[in-house]
Parts: structure tokens; sequence; C-alpha cells
């Protein structure tokens, strides 16, 4: 399968480390819809992390040196150098990801939005300027840069998930040492190679891939580095768990998006249609991959049957298919092992007494490719509510009292995204209010946006990503006191 690309040498096979394409490229990185090539990367080894870490470390003296201006002005052209290439790097998304092409070219257009954000934040990071409680003293916090940077980010928005991270930090002024996915490196290659085109200097930015083997090498290098002074990870709780224990002997500041349960409420006196295709972009976006998708939904036993019904039809009409086809809305698991998951929790949900509406079934496509599913009269107790399914299944709950569904809700460790549709304003507050996550879509499925902050709490992790607050989590803060003012 060709990718007709307009610009070939935007599929990288190198590291970048200090403004040098180096290591030999040794592993596949493959089309999860029919385990084709898409290209081949270097498997990177603690030295190479270690040799990214030196140039980045000396980089940083000169880019936080840099006006405020200058950085934004760099960071803004590599935004605009991305959106040139909106065409390109969205093939290339859909091609090593799986997702159709459309949304491959809005994933890139999602991404370029949070590095204009952030070059537009980069100009207005104010100190203050504080009241002194006693005479002769005057008191300032300044923002600083906290210096190196390691960003370690999933498969699933292989774009998104880098300029959500790298545009703050360079905004900021600190410099990146990056390990994107192994099944998704050459998205992140593309976006650093167009940042270097668009002027950023080496070693501000470089790039180790390393495949599933290596990674725990590459990324150990760079907790155990007292040079880096920041983690900003996406991706799996077990593995933010591990990163912010072996970040702890070198006390770094973290950043953790991590896992979500979305709970997915529908009153009874919710838009039946609105909430239909609330769920249809929260949960079949990305074949399901999502850390906001809904797992668990809880209809109003007065709306479930007609529900129900509406989103079968909608679920059913789903055409799936690769990312060549140009009429495909939902594509390819990322690989087996996901596909295996989501068949292991429709199994387990199918055993503990729920039925089948629409799918419930592997395509007869390749191992990575599961049916668009609405499962009914699921429970608390079946893996597909305790656990992220991370895969196309709507595992239906029927229930008729507002506290206990926000209680049920609530019963999960995680808390990123959740989701209710009701058209009662006193309803809206009560349930905004009461539920335990960083994030709540009230009558809306879609709710990413770069002015927004996106985060989560409890098992989700923590720090915020976007709007005003998103430059906080690569900056600290230094207070100075004057003396001696009479
Ligand atoms: P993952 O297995 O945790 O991997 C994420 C990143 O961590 C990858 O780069 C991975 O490298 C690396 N990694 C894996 N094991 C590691 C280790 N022992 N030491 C250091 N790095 C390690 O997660 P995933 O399966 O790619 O992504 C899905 C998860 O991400 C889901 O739980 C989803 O909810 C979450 N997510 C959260 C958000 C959010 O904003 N909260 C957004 C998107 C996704 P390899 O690829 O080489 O294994």
């Amino acid at each position: 399968m060709t990718l007709n690309l307009q610009r070939t040498d935007l599929i990288r096979a190198g590291h970048l480390i200090d403004g040098r394409w180096c290591g030999e490229a040794t592993f596949d990185v493959t089309n999860p819809a029919d385990g084709s090539r898409v290209g081949r990367v270097p498997d990177g080894t603690p030295a190479d992390a270690t040799a990214a870490v030196a140039a980045a470390h000396a980089a940083f003296v000169q880019w936080r040196a840099r006006p405020a201006k200058e950085r934004a002005a760099l960071v803004e052209s590599w935004h605009d150098a991305v959106m040139a290439h909106q065409d390109d790097l969205g093939r290339l998304i859909s091609r090593e990801q799986g997702k159709p092409l459309a949304e491959g070219r809005g994933e890139v257009a999602y991404a370029a939005s949070y590095i204009h954000w952030f070059a537009g934040q980069a100009v207005r990071s104010n100190g203050e300027v504080i009241p002194s409680p006693v005479s002769g003293k005057r008191l300032l916090a300044l923002r600083e840069p906290v210096g190196v940077v390691a960003v370690v980010t999933p498969w699933n928005f292989p774009a998104a998930m880098n300029a959500r991270k790298i545009a703050p930090a360079l905004a900021a002024g600190c410099t990146v040492v990056a390990k994107p996915a192994e099944d998704t490196p050459l998205t992140a290659l593309a976006l650093a190679f167009l940042a270097e085109e668009a002027g950023l200097p080496p070693g501000v930015l470089n790039v180790v891939t390393a495949s599933r083997a290596n990674t725990p090498g590459v990324v150990g290098a760079w907790l155990a580095d007292d040079r880096v002074r920041k983690v900003s990870f996406t991706g799996s709780t077990p593995v933010g768990v591990h990163l912010a224990r072996e970040s702890a002997g070198t006390l770094k500041k973290l950043s953790l998006e991590l896992g979500g349960n979305a709970p997915f409420i529908v009153f009874d006196d919710a838009d039946l249609d609105a909430a239909v295709e609330g769920m249809m972009q929260a949960k079949f976006r990305n074949g399901g991959q999502t850390c906001v998708c809904p797992n668990r939904v809880y209809v109003h036993a007065a709306v479930h049957d007609a529900y129900v019904e509406k989103l079968a039809a909608r679920v059913r009409a789903l055409k799936v298919g690769p990312a060549s086809d140009p009429e495909a809305q939902i594509g390819p698991m990322i690989n087996a092992r996901a596909a295996d998951k989501v068949e292991r929790h429709v199994q387990d949900a199918l055993a503990q007494g729920a039925r089948i509406v629409v799918g419930g079934h592997r395509l007869d496509r390749g191992a990575n490719w599961y049916a668009p599913t609405v499962l009914v009269d699921a429970t608390p107790q079946m893996a597909c509510a305790c656990e992220e399914t991370f895969g196309p299944v709507v595992p239906v709950t029927r229930f008729t009292d507002e506290a206990a569904v926000v209680a049920e809700a609530n019963a999960t460790p995680y808390g990123l995204a959740a989701y209710f549709y009701t058209q009662s304003p006193a309803r809206i507050w009560r349930v905004a209010e009461a539920l335990d996550c960083g994030i709540v879509g009230i009558n809306e499925g879609a709710l990413a946006a770069e002015a927004a902050p996106f985060g989560g709490v409890k098992h989700s992790g923590y720090g915020r990503e976007g709007s005003v607050h998103g430059l906080d989590d690569y900056q600290h803060i230094k207070y100075l006191c004057q003396g001696g003012i009479v």
C-alpha cells in the first residue's frame, strides 16, 4: 500500500540527536491494517538516550536565554510547517496508527492548534510584583523554565500527544528529549524534522526511538539522569506509576496523563439524538482508542430501549476499513494485543449475562480487527466496567436513580473524563459538580480544545495540558527579595 507523500523525506529513519539524524534503522514500523511496512527506525539504547540529554542540556543555556518573542516566533514557524504538510502528516498518521485518513488529517490540525496556542502563551509568561508585608523590601516572582524535559508518549495520537508536550516545553524555554511509542515513531520524527526545518536550533528537540523491549532502558536512562528536570508522560496508569517511582530519586517534576474509565450517563430528560451523536463522536473516534472514550454507559430505564435502538442503528451503519479506503469511518486496533483485550472484555461480559445488540466478534480482516459493538445488561462487576477497554465496545447499563448513578460513575480509581446528557439546568450543576474527574462533557461528546485544561484526577494522573495553565508544568517560580530600599 503506497503512502503517496508529496514530501517523501518526511519519513525519517534515524534518531534526531543534537541536530543530527543518527542510528541504524533496525525495527519495522507497520500498518496495523495489514502488517505492511511503513518505515524502519533505530532501536535506541541508554547510550543514545544519554547523548540526547547531553545535547538538550547544552542547548538549554542558549534556548532559555532567547527572548520569549523569538522562541514564540520559532514555535509558530513550526506550526506553519506542520499545517503546510497537513495532508502528508495525516497520511503518515493513518498508516502507522490505523485511523481513517480524515481523522489523521484532523489530528494534524488538532496537534497544530496546541503548537499555535503555546507560541502565543510564550510571550504571556508574566511574573508578579508582590506587596511587601514590611517596609524597605520589594518582592517579585519570576517564571523560569525547569530545564531538560523528557517526553514519553503513546501511540493513539502520535502527533497530538507529542505536540501537546513539546510545544509548551519549547515555549517555556525548556529543551526536550522525546521517546515516541514503538508502534508510531514516524509521526514524531516527521514533526521533529519540520521543527528543524522551521529553524529550531540543534539540541533543542531530540527524539530517540526504541522498540518495546528497549524502551525501559532508554526512558530509564532519563529517569536516572539528574540533568532531566521533568518528565511529561501520557500512557497507561501502571507505567505512569513506574515513572513516578523511578524519578523520585532525582526529584523530577512530573505531568502524568494516564488511563481513564469514563462514564456516559443518559438521563430520562435527555435529547436522545444528541446523546447518540455524542456517543458516536466520543466512543468511535480512533476505533475507541482514546483516553476520554466512554467506557461505561448508563441509560435511564425510561429511555433505555429507545436510546439503544437509535445507537445500534448508527453503530451498525459504521463503515469499517483501512485508512486507504476513503469511505472508512473506523479502522483496526493498533495491534493484536489490543484486539485480544477487546475480545476478552466482550467474552467476559457475555459470560456474566450481557447481551449483544450489534457486533461482538472479531472481523475476518486480520488479527487487529474487531467489529463495532453494542452490549446491553452490563454490570459493574464486568471487566469492561472495571478496566479501560480501549476499543469499539459500548456496554450499556440501565439505571433509575440520579444519586445512585453518580455514585456508580465515581466508583472507579480513575477520573479523567465523564459525560452526561440532560435538559435540566439544575441537574447539570448537581451532576457536573458531583462527578469525580478532570473533564466533564455536558450534552457534548467532543471535549478537547487547546484553550481548555486537559487532565485527570485520582489514578488518571495530574498536570494539565493546554489552556492558560499549560505552561505551568514546564516552569518553576523563582522568588526575588530585594532589601535596603529606603
Ligand atoms: P503505555 O503502554 O503506558 O505506553 C505509553 C508510552 O510509555 C510508550 O511510549 C511506551 O513505549 C512507554 N513505556 C511502556 N513501558 C514503559 C516502561 N516500563 N518504562 C518507560 N516507558 C514505558 O500506554 P499505551 O498502551 O501506549 O497507551 C494507552 C494508554 O494511554 C491508555 O491507558 C490511555 O488511556 C492512555 N492515554 C491517556 C491520555 C491522557 O491524556 N490522559 C491520552 C492518551 C492515552 P513502547 O511503545 O515502546 O512500549
